[in-house]
């Protein structure tokens, strides 16, 4: 903290100082926010504990801008809901996803919080544990997960499990009276994909599948200007999704376990992508896989497979992913006035934005920079709000089950050596649920 704020709190402050008008300073805004960060009444100079927590939407805090209008808009303050008012997540299954990205993710959300944690290790669970804040008596194992019916804290349960592991999870939590987040691929087979989806229904709970780059702002840009036809018709979309895979022994290669390989894996942001940006469903897909079996990581999965969408519209999309090439995760749309897409595209962090569009005798390639947000906690919060306010989300059980069924017309596809027709439909967004909040 700034000495001239410290100054400033060694005189009593009073609520209505704290209350925040859009037309105070900066310097009342600036010690506000100090305040309610450091928890200041310690010393006793604070006139009570109240005056220092946001109770509701009334409270909510912003500054003046620093910047001119013609700077890049920076959008409002956080305002995160406070604690108790946050819906509480457990965590089932504390690896590299859950450990390296999502746990810290709930330092970046608003409405969501860390509450509970699932793992078959209990020394790594207790240490996670202390580091987030969970209490010891909401770790769970696999065995006695079905218990968490009875902590009333929870309200989401979270799957980042293998595979074929989202099936039985899902179905458990929901018999436990709780929610569900799960990550993709949504299980290992359509049938898999319907049951979790009765089983949610029938326990009258909500069932969102992580599909992170639907709520990331670069891709809902592109999808912005697919749908205005901002650079006219899209004729044709490539997009390809590959990295170097380790250790032979890892479950994504067991095919028991990861369903399939980097068509399941990784393919899937490809497929799903596509799917998001134009909101059009393919009618056709065409696939060929190829797999150097000899390779020790190979035996039971496949590598590479490259997969064609035709889509009613006479749109076409060739999409390609891999587990033996260097990581590479971009897309690009081929319009009627321009070429745009993002590289990389489905990375967590630094996803760029390029178009190319004639002007006059130039041809303009530009580099957009938009924002980067967090998208877990983007992703977990839309989860939080549809609870909240008793909305479907954005991307439900039905979307997963939706890329489960091309998945699996798409390995047929490749074993058979021929295209294979699906079923048709009139409309967009056919098995989404409500948009996120801006
Ligand atoms: P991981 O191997 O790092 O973690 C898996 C966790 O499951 C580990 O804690 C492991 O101990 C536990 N586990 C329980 N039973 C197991 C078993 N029988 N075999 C192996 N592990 C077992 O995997 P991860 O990379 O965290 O992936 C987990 C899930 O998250 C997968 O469904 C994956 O597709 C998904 N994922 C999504 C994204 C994304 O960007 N949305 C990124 C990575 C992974």
């Amino acid at each position: 903290m700034s000495q001239s704020i410290l100054n400033t709190l060694e005189k009593p402050v009073e609520r209505r100082h704290f209350l925040f008008r859009s037309t105070q300073t900066i310097l009342s805004a600036t010690l506000l926010g100090s305040v309610a960060s450091y928890g200041a009444d310690a010393s006793g100079t604070i006139a009570s504990h109240d005056a220092l927590v946001s109770t509701g939407p009334a409270d909510k805090i912003s500054l003046s801008p620093l910047d001119a209008k013609t700077e890049q808009e920076k959008g409002p303050l956080p305002n995160p809901d406070p604690m108790e008012q946050r819906i509480g997540y457990a965590i089932v299954g504390l690896g590299h996803l859950a450990l390296e990205e999502v746990l810290p993710a709930f330092g970046a959300c608003k409405k969501s919080k860390v509450v509970a944690l699932v793992s078959g290790d209990k020394d790594k669970a207790l240490t996670v544990a202390k580091q987030y804040g969970v209490s010891e008596k909401s770790i769970y194992d696999y065995q006695n997960f079905d218990s968490i019916k009875n902590n009333k804290e929870v309200d989401v349960v979270y799957i980042i499990l293998p595979n074929s592991m989202h099936a039985e999870f899902t179905i458990r939590s929901a018999k436990a009276g709780k929610h569900v987040l799960c990550e993709k691929p949504m299980a290992n087979t359509v049938s898999e994909c319907e049951q979790m989806i009765k089983a949610c229904e029938e326990a009258n709970r909500k069932l969102m599948i992580a599909y992170r780059i639907q709520y990331e702002g670069n891709n809902t840009e592109i999808k912005r200007y697919v749908r205005d036809e901002k650079y006219g018709k899209i004729k044709n979309i490539v997009a390809v999704n590959g990295q170097n895979i380790g250790d032979p022994k890892q479950w994504r290669l067991n095919k028991k376990l990861a369903g399939g390989g980097s068509l399941a894996d990784v393919g899937i942001y490809c497929l799903n992508t596509i799917r998001f940006i134009t909101g059009e469903e393919p009618t056709e897909v065409y696939a060929q896989i190829f797999t150097d079996t000899s390779d020790p990581r190979f035996k039971e999965v496949e590598d590479t497979i490259n997969f064609q969408l035709t889509f009613a519209n006479g749109m076409r999309a060739m999409c390609s992913s891999s587990y033996s090439q260097h990581q590479s995760r971009n897309y690009r749309i081929y319009a009627e006035r321009a070429y745009l897409g993002l590289d990389p595209a489905f990375p967590y962090h630094g996803i760029q934005m390029y178009r190319s569009y004639a002007d006059g005798n130039m041809e303009i390639y530009e580099m957009p920079k938009g924002a980067s947000e967090n998208q877990f906690a983007l992703e977990m919060d839309h989860m939080s709000d549809c609870i909240r306010n008793n909305k479907k989300p954005y991307t439900p059980g039905e979307e997963g089950l939706q890329d489960m069924s091309i998945i699996e017309a798409i390995y047929l596809s490749a074993q058979q050596n021929k295209p294979v027709q699906l079923k048709k439909y009139d409309g967009k967004d056919l098995f989404r649920g409500t948009l996120p909040e801006k």
